[in-house]
């Protein structure tokens, strides 16, 4: 019969797995790639791969917190504009000079820059403001530097109070900040262990697509721009992987098979695909990956958007294993999707023990209704109000094409399943997507 094929029971789709079960398979197994080594500047917003135990005490001698003079405590005690004391200078000890030229005895002083290193002689810096400033002989006119009983030695920065040599200075899985840069060059490296940055590859499909120098093709009428080429290449890079953007793949099974290899055989960690992979008839992401060997881990998760993503391995001849993520066409859901899943799987590949963005409670400027029995993930911005409580407000209208409302947005307000409805002034979470503030009131009032 001809239509045998109409009467036979429509395969049922695979069960949508919960947020937390799609972002837990697509993070299994999920470890640093190897570690390599990058001149230290070249570190800056990588992972340290390993523990750095520093070789020496930071800092590396007992030290002056001030400009003044190094004394002995007990000849200054009870020193004030009416009974100054006076000392003898016995020497002068700058920046980088050598404390061991100069011994005090009692009623000596020695001018003393900060950081230079303070004579074993000496217990206590007297600021200059509280001297005369002499050069022979110094008048003390102040002794709150030395007042009363103390367990350390006044405005003296001890040896390893920051570091002590043999101590871990960073751990490995620190995301390498500016701070973290000065710390790494302060014990000594001048290369850094880092992991290896993940590898992605990229390709969107779509036979609409084209490129933003092909925009004549859009004013003529019936291409768009691939959004999703620009935006998941900036979101992988911010991410800290190194991306292969391998352009369009037609909406054909074969011509996507084709390009997906190609993309496999460049050498890729994570292969991210954009669009095809729905329900509609022109949706061959699955298949085209499916004979290539695609091990899928699950496709369709219960958010929005985003709900028709995609997730499963490649194994590859050489025994490496490609990680693909099949991300829905829409532009919001692909952005919203890779940050949720994409990012995580690509921080955790390059060895960040940060992998997530922060959640943080968040109070509803407005009321917020979900439709759906689905985790929701609304475009919101975040702003401190007068009582200092973080207020989120929607950047526009939530449909999944509307990319304008992700440029403007700062954070995902996310709407549990089981929540279908929040009053203004209710609390959700929020994952803050950046969090800097527009004027100088808004972050430090
Ligand atoms: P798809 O996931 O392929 O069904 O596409 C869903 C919607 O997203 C359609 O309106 C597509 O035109 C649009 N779309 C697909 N791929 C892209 C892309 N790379 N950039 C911008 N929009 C896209
Ligand atoms: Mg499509």
């Amino acid at each position: 019969m001809s239509d045998a094929g109409s009467t036979a029971p429509p395969t049922p789709l695979p069960t949508r797995l919960a947020f937390a079960d799609a972002l837990a398979a697509v993070l299994d197994d999920v470890a640093a790639l190897p570690p390599e080594r990058v001149p230290l500047r070249a570190a800056l917003g990588r992972a340290l791969a390993a523990d750095v135990v520093s070789p020496v005490d930071l800092p590396p001698w007992d030290n002056a917190a001030m400009d003044g003079y190094a004394v002995r405590a007990a000849d200054v005690r009870g020193a004030s504009a009416d009974g100054p004391v006076t000392l003898r200078v016995a020497g002068a000890i700058p920046a980088g000079g050598d404390a061991s030229a100069v011994t005090l005895a009692p009623g000596d002083a020695a001018r003393i820059s900060t950081g230079a290193p303070v004579p074993s002689t000496a217990d206590a810096v007297v600021r200059v403001e509280d001297t005369d400033g002499g050069a022979q002989v110094v008048c003390i006119v102040d002794d709150r530097d030395v007042r009363g009983d103390a367990p350390q030695r006044r405005n003296v920065r001890p040896r390893g109070e920051d570091v002590r040599a043999g101590a871990r200075a960073l751990g490995g899985g620190a995301t390498i900040d500016a701070a973290a840069l000065g710390v790494l060059a302060s014990v000594g490296c001048a290369t850094v262990p880092v992991a290896r940055r993940p590898r992605v590859a990229i390709v969107s499909s779509g036979d609409e697509l084209v490129t933003v120098e092909e925009f004549a093709e859009v004013v003529a009428g019936r291409r768009i721009v691939s959004s999703n080429t620009y935006t998941l290449e900036a979101q992988a890079r911010l991410a800290g992987a190194d991306v292969a953007e391998l352009g369009f793949a037609r909406d054909d099974v074969g011509a996507m098979r084709d390009r997906f290899a190609a993309a496999l055989d460049g050498g890729c960690d994570v292969l991210v695909t954009s669009g095809g992979i729905s329900v509609g008839e022109h949706d061959h992401t699955r298949e085209a990956l499916g004979a290539l060997g695609l091990a899928q881990r699950f496709w369709r998760a219960r958010i929005r958007p985003g709900g028709p993503l995609g997730f499963g391995v490649l194994p590859r001849p050489d025994g490496r294993v490609v990680r693909w993520l099949g991300l829905p066409g829409n532009p919001v859901s692909a952005m919203v999707t890779f940050e949720l899943f994409g990012r995580p799987l690509l921080r955790r590949l390059g060895g960040h023990q940060r992998a997530f963005r922060r959640a943080v409670a968040v109070t509803l400027a407005e009321r917020v209704a979900t439709p759906a029995p689905l985790t929701h993930f609304l475009r919101a911005s975040v702003d401190v109000d007068d009582d200092g409580r973080l207020v989120a407000r929607l950047t526009g209208a939530q449909g999944s094409n509307l990319l304008t409302s992700m440029a403007c947005a700062d954070a995902l307000l996310v709407v549990p399943e089981a929540v279908g409805e929040v009053p203004a002034g209710g609390v959700l979470r929020a994952l803050l997507l950046g969090s800097d503030a527009l004027d100088a009131e808004a972050a430090f009032a």
